[in-house]
């Protein structure tokens, strides 16, 4: 049974997705950093209990558990924003216990608010090919309208 530690929630499983890296490290592709840890980071569920010091979450929220599961917070990619390039970054399913199993516990901080309508196997998706391509979206910087090269004025799908 795991337990959360200051800043922690603990989650109750509804759903997590199948991502190519769970096939990696599955297949000693890709080494795994802990033991027999349990791979998943598409997770979605339910705060089961908040350790001591969460003001973010109450139990019941809705959560999703992402492949990011902790960074250092100090170094100067943690403070650019750019959190994933920190040295000292920990993943979901492969440094922390992942989201193919019933609990697992998230830094509250690394933990995302998700609605309460959707179903959960359609949103786990999302925790990770979704985040991925949100990110390249926000990345190339498109203005209002999509830019030239625009398909707003094509006509509709039939
Ligand atoms: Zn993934
Ligand atoms: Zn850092």
């Amino acid at each position: 049974m795991p337990v959360p530690v200051r800043g922690e929630v603990l989650v109750r499983v509804e759903a997590c997705g199948v991502c190519r890296t769970d096939l990696h490290l599955a297949a000693l592709e890709l080494p795994p950093r802990q033991p027999h840890v349990t791979p998943g980071h598409e997770v979605v569920g339910r705060v089961a209990e908040t350790g001591p010091g969460v003001t973010r979450f109450e139990v019941g929220d809705r959560v999703g558990v992402a492949w990011l599961h902790s960074t250092c917070g100090q170094c100067r990619w943690c403070r650019s924003g750019r959190e994933n390039l920190c040295p000292a970054s920990r993943y979901t399913g492969w440094d922390a216990e992942g989201g193919y199993a019933d609990l697992l516990t998230v830094p509250a901080a690394f933990a995302y608010a998700l609605p309460e309508d959707g179903d959960a196997c359609e949103l786990a998706p999302l925790l990770c090919a979704g985040i991925i391509g949100y990110r390249a979206l926000r990345r190339a910087a498109l203005p209002p309208g999509g830019g030239s090269g625009s398909t707003a004025s094509a006509p509709a799908p039939t």
